[in-house]
C-alpha cells in the first residue's frame, strides 16, 4: 500500500502550479494574493490528508483551485445579518436592539463625514463630546446633567470608581446581581476599588440595615434593579425614595442602577410597568444608570444621569476616557433619543418597541401567510403548523413577563435528529435563520420578522439545501 500512496502524494500539484490555473486567476482577482495563496495551501494540505488515509487519485491543479474557491467562499462575514426568530426581542447573543432607520442614517453620515464631535460650531473652539446628548437626556429624564459611556456595565464601574475608590459601597444582599458575561456586582466593586458592604439578607432588607452600615467611610449607596430574577414570598426591600432620603441624611450619594431602564411608560404599549428613568430621578437618586441597547432600543451605550456636581466628578475620572463612546454611536444615540420627543409615533419608528408592542393577531396572521411556502420548502419530512408561543423581552428586562405570540411550529415526521439537522441547516443559509427548539418542535416565532422582510425571508429559504433533510425519515 505504501507504493501507491507515495505515488499519489507525488502527483499533488505545487502551489505555484495551482496559482497558474485559470480558476485561480479568478480567485486572485476577487480575494487577493495573500488570501488565495493561503487557501491553495490549505486545499493542498487537505488533499494530502485524504491521500494519506485513503487510496485515492491526487487532484489536478484546477481541482485544487476549486477546493480553494470553496474555502474562500465559505468565509462569509461573521457578523452578517440573520433572522432572529427566537422570540427573544432583545437577544444579547444576537446583538440586542436593532436600530431605528433614523439612527442608522445618522451613524452612516457620521461614518462618511467629519463631524463636530468635540468642536463647538458656535464659537469655533473645542467642545465636549457629551454636549450633544446632555440636553436631550436631561429633557427626557428630568435630570440635571448626563454623561455617556460604552455600556451600562461601564457606567456602574465608573460611578463606583469615582465615588467609592478605597471607600465603602453599601448594597443589599438581595441585589447582588450576576448578569451575562461574568458581570457580578461583587467583582465589579472589587475591580472598581470599592469595599463592598452587604446589608440585609437575600429576601429582606430594612431601612435600619442601611442606616447602620453608612458611616464616614461610605462613598456610595447602591440600589440595583434585579433585572433577571425576582425574589418572591417573604420579602422586604427599601424603596428608592426612602433609600435616597437615608443616603442624603448622611451626605452619601445614592446610585440607582436601573439596568434596562425605559424612557416611556411601557404599560401604554400593553407591556408590564417598568419604572422609567424619569421616575428614578424624581425619587431622589443622585445618580441613575441605564443601558442604551435594552428597552431604550438604541446602540450599545451606558447612560449616567443625575446631579451636575457628581457628573462633573465622573467626567474628570481618567477612566471616563477609556470608556467613552465613538462618533458613530453618539450619532445613533442622538437620533434614537430624538424619536422619544415624539411619543405618538415612537412605536412606529423604534423597532424594539414595535416588536414588543406587536399584537398576537398580527403575528399570527403573518405566520399563516408564511406557513404554506415554508411547509412546501421543508418537504414531506416535516410538519409545519401555526401555533401559539410566548416571546420574551430579553436582556434581563422584565424576566417573568412573556408576550403571547405565534410561531411556525416545525415537527419532524421521523426522528428528532431530523429536527436538529434542520435547525443546523437553517443556520447555514445566506441569512441564517435562528429559531428555538422546545417541546419537540423547532419554533420560529415571527414577532421580530418585519413585514417588509417576508419576501426576503422566503427567497432566503429557497436557498435551503434540502439534501439529507429527509434522511432521518423512517
Ligand atoms: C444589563 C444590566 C447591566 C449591564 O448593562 P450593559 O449595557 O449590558 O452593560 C447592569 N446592571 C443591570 C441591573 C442590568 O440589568
Amino acid at each position: 500500500m505504501a507504493e501507491p500512496e507515495a505515488t499519489s502524494l507525488r502527483h499533488l500539484p505545487a502551489v505555484a502550479a495551482v496559482l497558474a490555473t485559470a480558476e485561480a486567476a479568478v480567485l486572485l482577482e476577487r480575494h487577493g494574493r495573500v488570501a488565495t495563496t493561503d487557501a491553495v495551501r490549505q486545499a493542498i494540505d487537505e488533499a494530502r490528508g485524504v491521500l494519506r488515509t485513503a487510496l485515492a487519485v491526487a487532484p489536478t491543479a484546477t481541482e485544487v483551485a476549486q477546493i480553494a474557491r470553496g474555502l474562500l467562499e465559505a468565509r462569509a462575514p461573521a457578523l452578517r445579518p440573520l433572522f432572529n426568530l427566537t422570540g427573544t426581542v432583545l437577544h444579547t447573543n444576537l446583538g440586542r436592539a436593532v436600530l431605528a432607520e433614523a439612527a442608522i442614517d445618522a451613524a452612516v453620515e457620521a461614518m462618511r463625514h467629519a463631524v463636530a464631535l468635540e468642536y463647538d460650531l458656535a464659537d469655533g473652539t473645542r467642545g465636549e463630546r457629551d454636549d450633544h446628548l446632555r440636553g436631550l437626556l436631561c429633557e427626557l429624564t428630568g435630570a440635571e446633567d448626563a454623561t455617556v459611556v460604552n455600556n451600562n456595565a461601564a457606567a456602574v464601574l465608573l460611578c463606583l470608581n469615582t465615588f467609592a475608590l478605597g471607600r465603602e459601597a453599601v448594597v443589599s444582599r438581595g441585589e447582588l446581581i450576576e448578569i451575562g458575561g461574568a458581570f457580578r456586582m461583587p467583582d465589579i466593586m472589587a475591580r472598581a476599588g470599592a469595599r463592598m458592604v452587604e446589608v440585609g439578607t437575600t429576601n429582606r432588607t430594612h431601612p435600619a440595615d442601611y442606616r447602620n452600615a453608612i458611616n464616614t467611610g461610605t462613598g456610595l449607596v447602591l440600589k440595583v434593579h434585579t433585572s433577571n430574577y425576582r425574589i418572591q414570598g417573604f420579602t422586604a426591600e427599601v424603596g428608592a425614595r426612602e433609600l435616597a432620603a437615608i443616603a442624603d441624611a448622611s451626605g452619601v450619594p445614592l446610585l440607582n442602577d436601573l439596568g434596562s431602564g425605559s424612557l416611556v411608560d411601557l404599560s401604554n404599549y400593553g407591556l408590564a410597568k417598568e419604572p422609567t428613568v424619569r421616575q428614578a430621578v424624581e425619587e431622589g437618586a443622585r445618580l441613575v444608570t441605564f443601558s442604551g441597547d435594552k428597552l431604550l432600543g438604541g446602540p450599545q451605550a451606558g447612560f449616567i444621569v443625575g446631579d451636575r456636581v457628581l457628573i462633573d466628578q465622573i467626567n474628570s475620572n481618567p477612566l471616563k476616557r477609556a470608556l467613552r463612546v465613538d462618533k458613530l454611536r453618539l450619532a445613533a444615540i442622538e437620533a434614537t433619543l430624538n424619536l422619544y420627543r415624539d411619543p405618538d409615533r415612537l412605536a412606529e419608528r423604534l423597532p424594539t418597541l414595535r416588536f414588543l408592542a406587536r399584537g398576537k393577531a398580527d403575528i399570527e396572521a403573518q405566520a399563516r401567510r408564511l406557513q404554506p411556502a415554508v411547509a412546501e420548502r421543508l418537504g414531506d419530512a416535516f410538519l409545519v403548523e401555526v401555533g401559539d408561543c410566548l416571546s420574551q423581552i430579553g436582556s434581563g428586562a422584565l424576566p417573568l413577563d412573556t408576550l403571547a405570540s405565534s410561531a411556525l411550529m416545525v415537527r419532524a415526521r421521523g426522528s428528532q435528529k431530523a429536527l436538529e439537522h434542520l435547525a443546523a441547516v437553517l443556520r447555514t443559509l445566506p441569512r441564517p435563520v435562528i429559531g428555538r427548539v422546545a417541546d419537540g418542535a423547532l419554533q420560529l416565532d415571527v414577532r421580530c420578522l418585519a413585514e417588509a422582510d417576508e419576501t426576503l425571508f422566503l427567497a432566503n429559504l429557497a436557498e435551503l439545501n434540502t439534501d439529507g433533510l429527509a434522511a432521518h425519515t423512517p
